[in-house]
Formats: structure tokens, sequence, C-alpha cells
């Protein structure tokens, strides 16, 4: 994208926006209210976008993906969401990938990454929570011990979404026990996992009823054997590499919640004017146009932030500060723009022919994973302000 003109570049994402909208639209609110209902995964639609290669935006052109920048990877997953729509069945391929791409080997990506690019594999698991350790990640307790060619892994994983509809889960690991390292961001590792050969053989899938259709689970790992050839870069280095992905993750995560912010505002916006109480539409009283219009401005506010963040990455710039600030303030606004949708609706938003409820459950995700607005703050009280450090 580099060699192209700003104009060229902003006609680029209006065809992208319009493509990936032509797309969303073939799955209307009653695709994901039914698969809600069922608690299903969104198969036809996930295999659909990526068939059309928007899932692989930031896999390099060599390996088959299209090459394209966070700007647009988070247009994409904007758009699914403002179109009613759920990310979070598929985004993780977006930002998982990238510890393949940035860290493995030349052999692992030839071998994956066009793959994962034209959808015969998916990499939708990213396995790093744990039940007894939480936030804390460094604390966590799944270890791999190195026997041979092997690595015999044993331990246990919570809320890690979609492993059931996954190939291949990135699983962060102990290579190293905790007391045995000077840092305790040292001797943790990533580990490529093939999900469809682990079950059964050492990997056990218990999936989590969640309020929202979220397809996550608690794993139990025991004697799983995992190839050494599937160590992602150096063992023991894996704390560095997942936190460089995470950049990038909250950038589309602020981007996903910018889409559905947007949704709920118009859902709003229409309701208030349709809906006629006292002789009048119930948008026409200040009490119901300004929650609406001060989430709105809320979500544009975001939105630049979210631009600020994703043109930084692009560019090779740091950009922990604003990704982590475009995520927060995203979150914060789509849960502002929910409330107000939901109250706009009266009791019709709690209906669920109106999806609002849906969406409602879906965005209030985003306030606690994959970083909790505290744990945001924390970062921005000691890395940006200079605080000392809380915890
Ligand atoms: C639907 C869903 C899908 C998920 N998918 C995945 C996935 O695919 N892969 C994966 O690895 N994880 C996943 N997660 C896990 C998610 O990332 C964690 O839930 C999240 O990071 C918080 O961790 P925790 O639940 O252990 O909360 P805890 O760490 O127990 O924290 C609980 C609360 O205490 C607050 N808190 C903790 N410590 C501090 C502190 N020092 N200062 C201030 N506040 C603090 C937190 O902000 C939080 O609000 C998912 C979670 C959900 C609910």
């Amino acid at each position: 994208m580099s060699s192209i003109t700003l104009q060229e570049r902003t006609e680029f994402q209006e065809a992208l926006r319009k493509g990936v909208r032509a797309v969303c639209s073939k799955y209307p609110d009653s695709y994901w209210r039914e698969l809600e209902a069922k608690s299903a995964y969104p198969e036809e639609f996930v295999n659909d976008i990526t068939q059309c290669g928007y899932l692989s935006a930031l896999i390099p052109e060599e390996y088959g993906g299209s090459g394209l920048g966070i700007v647009e990877a988070s247009i994409i997953l904007e758009e699914i969401n403002r179109s009613g729509g759920n990310s979070g069945a598929c985004h993780a391929q977006m930002y998982t990938m990238g510890t393949l791409l940035r860290h493995g080997n030349k052999e692992q990506k030839e071998k994956y990454l066009p793959k994962i690019a034209n959808g015969s594999l998916r990499l939708q698991a990213f396995g790093v929570t744990e039940p007894n350790t939480g936030t804390d990640t460094t604390k966590l307790k799944t270890f791999a011990e190195r026997k041979g060619d092997k690595y015999i892994v044993n331990g246990q994983k919570v809320f890690i979404s979609r492993t059931q509809y996954s190939d291949l889960m990135l699983l962060l690991v102990r290579t190293t026990p905790l007391e045995q390292v000077t840092k305790k961001t040292e001797g943790l590792s990533v580990l490529l996992v093939n999900l469809k050969e682990a079950v059964g053989n050492g990997l056990t899938i218990k999936p989590i009823r969640t309020m929202m259709n979220h397809a996550t689970t608690e794993l139990f790992i025991e004697d799983l054997e995992v190839p050494v050839e599937n160590l992602i870069g150096e063992e023991g280095k894996g704390f560095k590499y997942i936190l460089d992905g995470m950049n990038a993750e909250r950038i589309l995560i602020a981007a996903e919640c910018i889409g559905d912010g947007r949704w709920f505002i118009e859902r709003a916006t229409n309701y208030a004017k349709e809906r006629i109480v006292f002789n009048r539409p119930i948008g026409q009283n200040q009490g119901v146009q300004f929650p609406i219009a001060r989430a709105h401005v809320n979500i544009e506010a975001a939105d630049l932030m979210r631009y600020r963040a994703a043109e930084l990455f692009d560019s090779g710039k740091k950009c922990g500060a604003e990704a982590n600030m475009a995520k927060l303030l995203a979150a914060d606004a789509s849960w502002e723009a929910a409330n107000a949708a939901l109250q706009t609706h009266g009791g019709f938003g709690f209906a669920e022919e109106y999806d609002i409820e849906r969406k409602f459950k879906e965005t209030r995700l985003y306030q606690v994973a994959p970083i909790s607005t505290n744990l945001i703050l924390s970062y921005v009280s000691e890395h940006v302000l200079g605080l000392p450090r809380s915890y």
C-alpha cells in the first residue's frame, strides 16, 4: 500500500467497505439471531468472508494474502459489526496470524500461511488465559516439557474461543519454571497446536455457555505431544511475541466497537423517528435525542484514535499508548451507544427480534476482553504518565 497516493488509498478503502458490505448483506439480522438461539458457529459466513479474501488481509501477497495494512484490516472488521454481524467469530485469524508471520520460521510460514490465506486451514484460536491466573499472564501454569523432538504439555486454559471451529491454535505455555527465570516475562513459549490431531490425544475441549454466542471453551491438557518444529520463534521468548500482536488486536477490536456503535446509533435513530408516543415521535424529546447524540459524538472521537493508532502501526512506529487508548475509547463508546439504543427502544429493546439485546451483550464483552478497561488504565498510568506500577 505504500506506493499509492492518499487519494488512491481512500478510494481503495471505500471500495473495500462496499465489498465487505456486499458479503454481509447476505447475512441479515435473522441469520445471526438464529445462530444465537442455537449457540451455533457462523460457518457459512466465516467461509464466505474467508473465500472473498477478507480475513487474509494482513497476510503478505507472497503467501497468498492481500498484504494490506491494519487500517484496511480494521475497516473489514468494522464493517462486519456495522452490518449487525459479529467479527468475534473470526477476528482472531487476523491478529493471531501476525505472531506466526513475524516470528515463525520460513518453513512454518510456507507451510501454514498460504493455507490460512486460502481458507483450507483456520487459525482462529489463541490460548492464553488460565482459570487460576487470569490477567496475571506471566504466572500461567500450563507447562511444556521438552522430551527429544516433542514437547509434553500439561495444564488448563479457560475462555479460549473458537477452538471447536479452528484447525490450529497458538498456545502460550511455560517452558522454564517461573522460579528459574530472572524476569517473569522470560521462560514462556508459543506453540502451534494442531487442534484436530490434539483432541482426544491429550486435549479435551469443553464449551462454556456465555451470555452471547461466542464459541468459547475450556481446555484440559494432559500429556499433549507437540512437535518441537511447532515452536514459534525461540523458546522462552513467547511473551514478547504475544505482546507484539496485542497492539494489532487492540486496534482491530476498537474498529469492531466503532462498527457496533454505528449500528446501535442507526437503529436508535431510526426507531426514535418512527415510534410515536404522546402523539409525536419519541426522538422529538431531547431526553431521547441527547443520549444518542452523545454516544455518536463519542464514537466519532474514538474513531479518530483508532485511525491514529492504526496509521502509526502501519508505518512501523510505536503505538502501544494509542492502540490501548483506542480500544478503551471505542469499547466505552460502543457500550454507551448500546445503552442508548436499548433505552430508546423501551421494552422492545429486550425483544430478541429487534436484535438490540443481542448486540448489547456482544459489545459488552469488550470492557473485559481481550484486555479489561482497568488494565488499559494501568498501562496508561504507568507507561504514558510515568506513575508507579500499581500491581
Ligand atoms: C467471551 C470471552 C472470550 C474470550 N476469548 C479468549 C481467547 O480466545 N483467548 C484467551 O486467551 N482469552 C480469552 N478470554 C479471556 C479474557 O481475555 C479474560 O477474561 C480477560 O483478560 C480478563 O481475565 P480474567 O477473566 O481472568 O479476569 P481477572 O484477571 O480475574 O480480573 C477480574 C477483574 O479484576 C480486574 N483486575 C484484575 N487485576 C487488576 C489490577 N491489578 N488492577 C485493577 N483491576 C484489576 C480486571 O480488570 C477484571 O475486571 C475471553 C473471555 C471471554 C469472556
